[in-house]
């Protein structure tokens, strides 16, 4: 894993589906809006991305999102794994101040389709 502080592409590739995806993964609250506290780049290992949840193989650039604090003040913090376009959605997303729709309520895990 690299450790690049890479700029964030002012368009990323995602399809239409994907962008929609880590859309819902934001309005449930799987994905925070917080900033995270480090971020990583490198290449991917095949691992299934946390926001679009297509898989991030060995050619594509994957982010990965540190949260040193847990939410809603727990301990434990978590770590995402985001394809480059998905981090820089997320990115945008928090920089419009897109709300969740249920922040730390309900969706946390299992907010699947
Ligand atoms: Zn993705």
């Amino acid at each position: 894993m690299q450790r690049n502080a890479l700029p964030y592409p002012s368009e990323v590739p995602l399809t239409a589906d994907q962008r929609q995806r880590v859309l819902d993964a934001i309005t449930t609250g799987h994905l925070r809006l917080d900033p995270p506290t480090k971020m990583y780049a490198g290449f991917g290992v095949g691992r299934a991305c946390d926001g679009c949840g297509e898989a991030i193989d060995r050619t594509m650039v994957e982010h990965e999102v540190v949260y040193e604090n847990g939410r809603d003040g727990a301990s434990s913090g978590e770590v995402l794994h985001l394809h480059l376009g998905c981090a820089g959605l997320l990115d945008a997303a928090r920089r419009q101040g897109v709300k969740a729709y249920a922040p730390g309520q309900v969706g946390r895990e299992g907010a699947e389709q």
